[in-house]
């Protein structure tokens, strides 16, 4: 789970805001695509976002790319942590 530069706490989501949409959750989504959760439509949001951690509210220094990789990045690193987790117990049974 990504974890909060500011408060070190594992966050699954950020907050987001902007001047012209309402306040929100910024996720990736199981496929791994970026999720808004008002309209999912993220073409409609301007770039001009902010995003927030959940848990203490400070504001991340993020744009939206940013975000996604935050969010996106840590999932990545945990899939390979799995993989290879899977691999070494997968080798211990090969050499037995
Ligand atoms: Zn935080």
């Amino acid at each position: 789970m990504p974890i909060c530069p500011k408060c070190k706490e594992n966050v699954e989501f950020l907050n987001y805001s902007s001047n012209n949409y309402d306040n929100g959750e910024f996720s990736i989504d199981k496929n791994g695509f970026k999720k808004y959760d008002k309209d999912g439509n993220s073409d409609l949001i301007e770039p001009d976002l902010f995003f927030g951690c959940p848990e203490c509210n400070e504001e991340l220094d993020f744009d939206e790319q940013q975000a996604e990789e935050f969010l996106r990045e840590k999932d990545e690193l945990q899939e390979i942590v799995a993989e290879k987790l899977k691999q070494i117990k997968e080798k211990n049974v090969s050499n037995l």
